[in-house]
């Protein structure tokens, strides 16, 4: 299958010539010809996939058709980096098609976004937070709206961005189209999906489990040297980008600042950061000029670069969910990557839940000539998981929601 199967305007066929994708991914297989017959649909897919360009390319030649000036289509972002990106796709593939788009969120401008709304824009991704600010103020009129998308759906629910989902719908006229992409299906997402799409299709792309492109190890380890685990791991293995995961954004500093430290490119994303800093981030990351990125969950949302050959979880996910969303960053289209898990004692049920989900026993593995054994350095206190847990759901609501 090649993208002419599609029949797609040459302006929109222009955008994917320009990004030089050849055969379309399985979800894009799958997606593109019921999205563009009008029909609502739920993608499980996970980021990684192609689930981006699976609805952009629709929606870009729908709104073709349509009269310009009005906002036809919008897309519903949990984090400012995935509406970026999303926005950073649709500039690029729609470069042809003279339509209009912004991103919308928190943390910068109000009067920015509000001035360029004002100019005309048919594409809007947006965070529900400041969408909903804009809905207040009467400053987007979203009476002409044909294609709602509501992307990442699971992860706008652990953010606690349902009520602000269900107020945005309520300022929505029907019918239209919507389209709703999830890496997995809690059941609060499959209510709204029964509230919301009528008669929808549903599209799963390589079943709700981690990419089989993805090798998965465990180092059991103390709490108190993981960092020293992490630099030692580093020293010896062959990588490309490194993403690495911790509970909380207080952590994930830290750990950037000691692998600094240590001699590494190293950088964080959290949500204590300016925009700025988290775009000077990101931007680094992905332009090579930073090898390690030290981000939560929460922050490391949606990032796109292509070359991250592993992702350590320098601490344990909260649920099996996480873990999938988190090495989705790795073994992106034709690629391998590995996922490295730091184990203490406490993350035993965990570990327990993730063979059970692969379906296989996890190679735990150690590290030769490294000192497990070094005792906890004087006056330091180390916290619980639950203790982490708990602070790391209390930090990154109140940091990224607007
Ligand atoms: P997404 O899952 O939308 O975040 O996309 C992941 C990455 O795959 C992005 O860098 C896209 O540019 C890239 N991509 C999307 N579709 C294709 C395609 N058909 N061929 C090659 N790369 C693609």
């Amino acid at each position: 299958m090649n993208f002419e199967t599609f029949n797609f305007h040459p302006r929109v066929m222009a955008g994917v010539q320009a990004v030089g994708y050849i055969t379309p991914t399985p979800i894009q297989a799958k997606s593109i010809p019921p999205i563009m017959q009008g029909r609502d649909l739920i993608g499980l897919a996970q980021t990684g996939t192609g689930k981006t360009a699976a609805f952009v390319l629709p929606i870009l030649q729908r709104l073709l058709q349509s009269p310009r000036g009005r906002v036809g289509a919008l897309i519903i972002s949990p984090t400012r980096e995935l509406a970026e990106q999303t926005y950073e796709t649709i500039d690029e593939l729609g470069k042809q098609t003279g339509l209009r788009s912004i991103a919308i969120y928190g943390g910068v401008s109000m009067e920015q976004q509000t001035w360029r709304l004002r100019n005309g824009i048919e594409i809007i991704v947006a965070c529900p937070g400041r969408l909903l600010d804009h809905l207040w103020k009467g400053t987007i009129d979203l009476s002409q709206l044909e294609v709602l998308v509501i992307d990442e759906a699971d992860r706008m629910f652990d953010m606690g961005f349902l009520p602000d989902i269900r107020n945005i719908l309520r300022c929505l006229l029907k019918p239209r189209q919507t389209l709703l992409f999830s890496a997995t299906m809690p059941d609060d997402i499959r209510r709204l999906v029964q509230e919301i799409l009528h008669d929808p299709v549903t599209v799963q792309i390589g079943h709700i489990s981690p990419a089989t492109t993805v090798s998965h190890t465990l180092y059991p380890v103390k709490q108190h040297r993981k960092t020293a685990l992490l630099i030692e791991l580093l020293r010896h293995t062959e990588t490309e980008s490194v993403l690495v995961f911790t509970r909380t954004k207080y952590r994930a500093a830290r750990v950037a600042q000691q692998l600094a430290k240590a001699g590494y490119r190293a950088t964080s994303l959290q949500g204590n950061m300016s925009q700025c800093q988290r775009q000077t981030a990101l931007d680094g990351f992905r332009a090579g000029s930073f090898k390690v990125l030290v981000a939560t969950d929460i922050a490391a949302r949606g990032i796109d670069v292509l070359d991250i050959s592993h992702v350590v979880n320098y601490d344990m996910p909260d649920s099996t969910d996480a873990y999938i969303n988190r090495i989705g960053r790795t073994g992106r289209i034709g690629k391998t990557g590995t996922a490295f898990t730091f184990v203490t004692s406490e993350d035993t049920p965990m570990v327990h839940a993730l063979e059970h989900l692969l379906n296989t026993p996890l190679e735990h593995r150690r590290l030769q000539n490294f000192d497990y054994a070094m005792p906890v350095p004087a006056n330091r206190y180390i916290r619980s998981s639950q203790q982490l847990r708990q602070r790391a759901i209390r930090n990154e609501r109140g940091g990224t929601k607007r």
